[in-house]
């Protein structure tokens, strides 16, 4: 019918150490705004964001993890209810980076390959304290199988392409 377009829906859970940049990664996607405040997120945020294509549109639940231990026992369930996942480290933290590898597990352990992932380097503005190069993450993505982009939450640089890169993976299955 003209001027109906099919409206996909997809869930997406964003993961990562603390203060990597979640929850400034989705504000940034949905609202194109920045905040440079920390406010830890609490449990489990929601945000919906729909794009429009030439033929069709997606709507993307996109939920945002955060907190300590009494949380993180709630993450495994959305995992498994999560066609699109992705993982976030900050360049300028080594730890985070190190630490991509026990998300990719508890990813893998709930979906097995099933889940598509999008290994995130952020923050990439803050040049002079960089701790982790772009091949490095590359490599990182190579290894576990997952679409690899550097982002700035800060100045926006590739946020959109992000979800752009899920939005053509949808494209190319429906
Ligand atoms: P979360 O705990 O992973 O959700 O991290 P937040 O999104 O709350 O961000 C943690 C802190 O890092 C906040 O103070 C943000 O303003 C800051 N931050 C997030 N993304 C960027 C970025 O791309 N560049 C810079 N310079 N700071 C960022
Ligand atoms: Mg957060």
């Amino acid at each position: 019918m003209a001027g109906v377009s099919t409206l996909l829906k997809y869930k997406l859970t964003v993961l990562g150490d603390e203060s990597v940049g979640k929850t400034s990664i989705i504000i940034r996607f949905t609202y194109d705004k920045f905040d440079s405040t920390y406010q830890p997120t609490i449990g489990i945020d929601f945000l919906s964001k729909t794009v429009h294509l030439e033929d069709f549109a997606v709507r993307l639940q996109l939920w945002d993890t955060g907190g300590k231990e009494r949380f993180r026992n709630l993450i495994p369930s959305y995992i498994a209810d999560s066609s699109y996942i992705v993982i976030v480290y900050d360049v300028t933290n080594r730890k985070s980076y190190l630490n991509i590898s026990t998300w990719i597990e508890d990813v893998r352990t709930k979906r097995g390959n099933d889940a598509v992932i999008v290994l995130v380097g952020n923050k990439t503005d803050l040049v002079d304290k960089r701790q982790v190069s772009i091949e490095e993450g590359d490599n990182q993505a190579r290894k576990f199988g997952c679409m690899f982009v550097e982002t700035s939450a800060k100045d926006g640089f590739n946020v959109r392409h992000v979800f752009f890169r899920i939005i053509s993976n949808v494209r190319q299955y429906k």
